[in-house]
């Protein structure tokens, strides 16, 4: 097979994406690659593809165990054989994985950096015919990233221990300079092939919205209401911010789950799994959630806070829109959010770093900060400035971010501010922001003379102000340190350090978003693949979802490894009713089809024929057609039946499972231009005769058999997943075998 072909058979893709053709031959032809792209670039299929062309074994050098087995599941899924060497595994476990691995079992093995340095794996590595180390996340490697691996920096001994030299490839999202040249010269890659490919994600809409804290959870809850069946993360500096915002959602009713440190490892695990299998769709974590998070469908990604750096910015709201449909990215920024991150990072520890370095790293760590403090505040592209900062030549802005659709206004609020000093002065540093805005507002509450405010010099000089602009204004003079804010319950402000703005040169500005309405509408404006739909079109597609989430739970496996949104869509707009229109659908590869393609045929089949003229969408494959497209009606078969002749085909057992049943009765039938029967149908046809129930247990739909189901002798069994997951099936005795043949018997 070549590249094409597997890409297509394997992935279910008819074609390749900017860089990834380049990557792929020039491993093919021998030579070493370092590959720089985005998140969501497809970087895994550069080095899966000719993994499966090259003679020998490919290592994958991951840092992330989650990461690790995501991509095995989905390899697994593809129909490709791979494993993973890791420390969830036991001892036997590994040994039994690295005999298979010897026998040549797999094409791709994946391993912690750390497990290089094991004898029993070295062994494995000097006797067995490596072909290619892949690293992945290779920005690791270096101390400038800033998720540096100590373990990354033995890769190289690895390597050259080995008795050939493998083709090296090398992938990461990071571009920077330093983080590139560390890479190539750490790893010492021969002469490699650098290819890097735009860092733009045309899909994510960028937007920065400068607000108070308060004005933060309105407008999460906002948010939220207005999207929601959407996946989205929530991510904020701290776990009390967290907890907070978890809290006050919850009271909301919103499905929300949440994600930090602080929370026990099976709790994490098991919050995580909520959001993963779109039990709990929205997520509120710290920026410890994330790595190794290959859920496509998240639609959004909200900063509560401003992060540390754009290189972590971009990482996390990069974990939007992976499907290539489109995805906001909004960032939250209130000026206190610099001192949360100064704080942060004066607490930041390093370990396993020497010492001359850790002066440096801090000298780095502010000015990144300050990059992320000017990101938040400009008014021009944001995309443009994401672009620039990664070291990208942009030419005109993108009309495609926050800043580019708003109009932003700059205020200058210098005199403002030193009638804040004032003000606080005349409290001698007694009260909090609420009294201090009041007076500087001229507000009439009873509060303000019990306190003698209104007596003040400062009352009512900023009554040409409102309060959010006195608000930001406030924030903004603690962040520059001119005024302090206690701690503790009753918080006052006090005078910080106002030297510098004693300045004339010294200004004090906020940014304002003049027409907020213009802006949500023009962010909206973007079209999704979903918007092709229409709602008959969005009906099959939350039968899709459906489908797709009992198969995620038979296999236990999260929905998106089974089909990303994007190839769901893609049915619905294909409308697959046999093998062959099923194959060219984007994402379905012959694994796939085989192991799942019926089901949705069938599925898609009966809508169909339930909905014989209902216009499904109105786009084909992204093209604005004119004519709205209506469902086939092309060879309309019917319902399923057998002739009586048949029943004397099957093949009754003692017990067996609803799918034996489907497919005896499928393969005894020779009742022409009839529909395959499914599971579902004969489930309805059971559920109809009261044998069985489908019903909520603890929040889950549970099928299950009724008494009457139990008198018939239907049983339930436990199975055990491969993966460890308990689960249970009802086994059917040979009495209600033939009841169902009877019933589908075409008199
Ligand atoms: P990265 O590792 O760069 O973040 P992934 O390898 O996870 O990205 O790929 C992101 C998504 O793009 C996956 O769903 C993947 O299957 C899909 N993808 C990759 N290559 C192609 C292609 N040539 N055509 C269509 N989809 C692709």
């Amino acid at each position: 097979m070549n590249t094409t072909e597997i890409l297509k058979t394997y992935f279910g893709y008819d074609s390749f994406r900017k860089g990834q053709e380049e990557i792929i031959s020039s491993i093919l032809s021998g030579k070493d690659v370092m590959a720089v792209m985005p998140t969501g670039a497809g970087k895994s299929i550069c080095y899966q593809v000719p993994a499966l062309i090259l003679s020998g074994i490919t290592l994958v050098i991951s840092p992330l165990i989650s990461l690790m087995q995501d991509q095995v599941k989905s390899l697994n899924e593809a129909g490709i054989y791979a494993a993973f060497i890791n420390s969830s595994l036991t001892e036997t476990q590994i040994t039994k994985a690295l005999a298979l691995a010897r026998k040549g079992t797999y094409k791709i093995i994946y391993v912690a950096p750390e497990r290089l340095e094991s004898a029993e794996f070295m062994e494995f590595a000097l006797n067995g015919d490596i072909s290619m180390v892949t690293v992945d996340e290779a920005h690791c490697i270096s101390q400038w990233g800033q998720d540096f691996r100590p373990g990354y920096l033995k890769i190289v001994d690895f390597i050259e221990r080995l008795p050939k030299r493998p083709v090296v490839s090398a992938f990461t999202a990071t571009a920077t300079e330093e983080v590139k040249t560390d890479i190539a010269y750490i790893l010492k890659l021969n002469e490699p092939k650098v290819v890097v490919t735009g860092f733009d994600r045309e899909n994510l809409y960028y937007r920065v919205e400068q607000m108070s804290t308060k004005q933060k959870d309105a407008f999460i809850i906002n948010y939220i209401q207005k999207h929601p069946n959407e996946s989205g993360i929530i991510y904020c500096a701290t776990r009390k911010n967290v907890d907070f915002l978890y809290e006050n959602l919850c009271k909301q009713g919103f499905p929300i789950t949440r994600y930090h440190a602080g929370i026990s490892n099976t709790t994490r695990k098991k919050n995580q799994d909520d959001f993963i299998y779109d039990r709990a769709p929205v997520i509120i974590a710290t920026n410890a959630f994330g790595m190794g998070i290959d859920k496509s469908n998240v639609r959004y990604v909200i900063h509560y806070n401003m992060p540390q750096s754009m290189e972590n910015y971009y990482q996390e709201a990069g974990r939007a829109g992976r499907d290539g449909e489109n995805a906001q990215c909004i960032l939250l920024f209130s000026p206190q959010d610099i001192m949360i991150n100064k704080f942060l990072l004066d607490k930041k520890e390093f370990r396993e770093m020497e010492i001359e370095n850790i002066d440096l790293i801090k000298q780095r760590d502010a000015y990144r900060l300050r990059v992320m403090e000017r990101y938040c505040k400009s008014t021009s592209c944001l995309r443009r400035y994401i672009l620039e900062y990664f070291g990208e030549k942009v030419t005109a802005s993108c009309d495609n971010c926050g800043n580019c659709h708003g109009e932003y206004e700059e205020i200058d609020m210098t005199a403002d501010a030193k009638w804040v000093i004032n003000c606080i002065a005349e409290t001698r540093g007694r009260y909090g922001q609420n009294i201090v805005t009041g007076t500087l507002l001229g507000a009439k509450r009873a509060r303000l003379k019990e306190v003698g405010a209104t007596n003040y010099q400062s009352y009512g000089k900023l009554e040409h102000r409102n309060e959010q602009e006195l608000r930001l204004l406030i924030d903004q003079m603690l962040s520059d340190g001119y005024i302090i804010q206690t701690d503790g319950e009753y918080s006052v402000l006090r005078m910080g350090d106002i030297t510098q703005l004693k300045n004339k040169d010294t200004h004090v500005t906020i940014k304002i978003i003049k027409d907020n309405e213009k802006m949500t509408r023009s962010s909206d404006k973007k079209k999704r693949s979903t918007d092709a739909l229409t709602s008959a079109g969005y009906k099959l597609f939350e039968s899709l979802r459906q489908l797709r989430l009992v198969i995620a739970k038979e296999e236990a496996m999260p929905p998106y490894i089974i089909f990303n949104d994007k190839t769901l869509i893609d049915m619905c707009i294909k409308l697959p009713q046999n093998e062959a229109e099923m194959l060219n659908v984007s994402g379905v590869g012959e694994n796939k089809l085989h192991k799942y393609g019926q089901r949705f045929i069938a599925e898609i089949t009966d809508f169909v024929a339930e909905n014989p003229n209902a216009v499904i969408s109105t786009e084909i494959e992204g093209e604005e057609v004119t004519e709205p497209q209506k469902i086939r009606r092309k060879n309309r078969k019917e319902a399923f039946y057998i002739n009586p002749e048949d029943g004397k085909n099957f093949e009754y057992t003692q017990y067996c499972y609803i799918s034996d049943i489907k497919e005896r009765l499928n393969r005894i039938c020779t009742a022409e231009n009839v529909k395959k029967v499914t599971i579902a149908i004969i489930w309805d046809y059971l559920v109809s005769v009261g044998l069985t129930v489908e019903k909520l247990q603890e929040g889950n739909m549970v099928k299950t058999q009724t008494e009457e189901g139990l008198k018939a002798g239907i049983k339930t069994i436990d199975k055990v997943s491969q993966k460890g997951f308990t689960y249970q099936l009802l086994m059917y005795p040979e009495t209600v075998q033939k009841m169902i043949v009877e019933a589908f018997t075409n008199p």
